[in-house]
């Protein structure tokens, strides 16, 4: 008969109050890690059975049940996975799991602004304490002969161990709730909680709430006693099968080659909850150097002005971890809607996640490369939706040249301009196709109609123009015009090409001296240089063009509220 009870660790004593502090934000943490736990025993056992040293019943079904209980205050996390013996227990609930606690304390005591980051990840079993008085493990080993034990601890350093009454194989974790905890007995928010992290886990999760199952049944007895339908024609009402809340066998894990277009699009809708269909998707499906599954969905913006914005979901063997976390994954990309699911990702903080980001660059490159290798192909393969698509996608292009080098040096031959002419042209073909009448010069439109008369002006001298006219744009320009040296960008109000001037046979000399005059007086400035050129064109009467440089410092002046750029 076992019966023992020991200190856990000297360091321990002061970790609860820091530790809630921190997780008060992301309390439901802790069923996220208790039922990774269940999981965990699952694929553990089932592993030792394919290994042929664990010997199951022929009826063998995995699974896991959570049950709440608001009477009695307590939540049961259960599993059949592989159970403990009463020195695995010592070993790895007392030891290992308390030191993992003391460890996360030691790295980031000094940090607590970075609450954001450790929110993200667990603290395993220990997490059980953010939300209850007393915690009790009734676990039995899958092992022959193993006894079953129990384990209890009020959240101190103090634990106590004896015999338990289980029977079956696994283990169940009872936390007995604190005020803290209470509120995860209601059924609503344990599944919705349950529905967030393990829409997607592997082995079938179930959702017992025992204060309300009975009640309802009864309920439905006494109403076909009254004389409904059913009662007429005899039924007895069928027992309620349990349906577990999860898809055990989520898309990605797919072989691409298997999945039709409409799971994509259903699969789409469900995890994203958009309506509109996405524009096309890459599947991710890598097993070697590293293990990478998911999907990334191109969605489609909603109006023209509509920035876009994502959702990627970061799944670690197939249980949710977090949104859109920026370490893991290349900010550009959050602008797409997908799933990824990395079992290689060292997610736990007791793994030090944070300081091995030897995966993370691996990981991210790899989905930059898969990006721009799917990109291409539809370029190469189907120019004619890749035009098509271009409106949708070219902000996500345009964002991932500038923050990526390595996405641009990919992509940038595919890059691909609205033309005056009509139509899209990359910057080769509209440099190599203008090049006699301008070189290393684009013209751009930054607003159509504003801009009208120039471009009218454009086309009836052949000339062409692209238009750049988003958010971004400003920025790509700037980006473009240094990394392609000798390139440069004008808008088309800005300056005009020698084609257009009208050569040494222009403006007389006092004519142009007179509105020189003129033009400094307007603006009251003696220094301010004109320049006085005549047209070819003869529908246009007269313009002023103001230099690119200056209109670009003016308008970057007026973004820091007008500070003087002249100091
Ligand atoms: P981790 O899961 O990262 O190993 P935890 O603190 O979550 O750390 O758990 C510590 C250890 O306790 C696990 O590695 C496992 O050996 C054991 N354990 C926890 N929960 C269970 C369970 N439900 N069934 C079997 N073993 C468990
Ligand atoms: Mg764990």
């Amino acid at each position: 008969m076992i019966h023992e009870s020991g200190s856990i660790s000297i360091n321990t004593e002061n970790i609860f109050p820091i530790i809630k502090k921190w997780l008060y934000s992301e309390k439901d943490i802790f069923i996220r890690e208790l039922v990774s736990n269940a999981s965990d025993a699952i694929s553990k056992l089932k592993k030792l059975d394919a290994m042929g040293e664990a010997e199951l019943p022929e009826d063998n079904r995995y699974g896991i049940k959570v049950l709440v209980d608001k009477k009695e205050k307590t939540i049961k996390v259960m599993d059949n996975g592989l159970g403990m013996t009463e020195e695995e227990v010592k070993k790895y609930i007392n030891q290992i799991a308390f030191s993992g606690a003391v460890d996360f304390l030691e790295k980031y005591k000094d940090k607590s602004d970075d609450g954001q980051i450790i929110g993200h990840f667990g603290l395993g079993f220990y997490s059980a304490f953010m939300v209850s008085e007393r915690v009790q493990i009734d676990t039995l080993s899958y092992q022959p002969g193993a006894a079953a034990v129990r384990w209890i601890s009020q959240g101190g350093t103090e634990f106590e161990m004896t015999e338990s009454d289980r029977s079956e194989r696994g283990t169940t974790i009872t936390l007995y709730l604190s005020e803290d905890g209470v509120e995860f007995t209601d059924e609503y928010k344990m599944r919705s909680t349950l529905e967030k992290y393990f829409s997607f886990l592997p082995y079938e999760l179930y959702l017992e709430d025992s204060a309300k199952e009975p009640e309802k049944t009864e309920e439905k007895a006494e109403e076909n006693a009254e004389g409904t339908e059913e009662a007429i024609e005899g039924a007895k009402p069928e027992p309620k099968k349990p349906e577990p809340l999860n898809d055990t066998q989520p898309l990605w894990l797919k072989n691409p080659k298997d999945c039709t277009e409409e799971e994509y699009k259903q699969f789409y809708t469900k995890v994203f909850h958009d309506f509109n269909e996405p524009l096309f998707w890459i599947h991710l499906n890598m097993d070697y150097p590293f293990n990478l599954k998911g999907i990334l969905y191109f969605p489609k913006l909603k109006h023209e002005f509509e920035t876009m914005e994502g959702q990627i979901k970061l799944y670690y063997n197939q249980v949710f971890v977090a949104d859109n976390i920026k370490e893991v994954i290349p900010e550009f990309l959050l602008l797409l809607k997908g799933v990824l699911d990395c079992p290689d990702l060292p997610l736990n903080v007791s793994r030090s996640f944070l300081q091995n980001d030897g995966y993370v660059n691996k990981i991210s490159s790899h989905i930059t490369k898969k990006v721009a290798d799917k990109l291409t192909s539809l370029y190469e393969k189907e120019r004619d939706n890749y035009n098509k698509y271009w409106d949708d996608i070219n902000p996500f292009v345009k964002y991932g040249c500038i923050r990526e080098d390595k996405f641009y040096d990919r992509v940038k031959d595919i890059l691909i301009f609205k033309s005056t002419k009509g139509g899209y042209t990359t910057l080769k073909d509209y440099l190599e196709n203008n090049k006699e009448k301008h070189e290393n010069k684009v013209f751009y439109v930054s607003n159509e109609k504003q801009q009208a008369q120039y471009i009218r002006l454009f086309n009836e001298n052949g000339m062409e123009a692209v238009i750049l006219s988003t958010m971004i744009d400003n920025h790509f320009m700037q980006m473009l015009e240094g990394k392609m040296s000798g390139v440069h960008f004008n808008r088309i109000d800005a300056d005009i090409s020698d084609t257009m001037k009208n050569g040494e046979t222009g403006i007389a000399e006092e004519d142009a001296g007179y509105l020189e005059k003129l033009f400094k007086s307007a603006v009251s400035d003696d220094k301010l240089k004109i320049q006085v050129e005549s047209l070819k064109n003869e529908s246009v009467p007269a313009m002023i063009l103001l230099s690119e440089q200056s209109r670009r410092m003016q308008e970057m002046s007026a973004m820091f509220g007008g500070m003087d750029m002249s100091h």
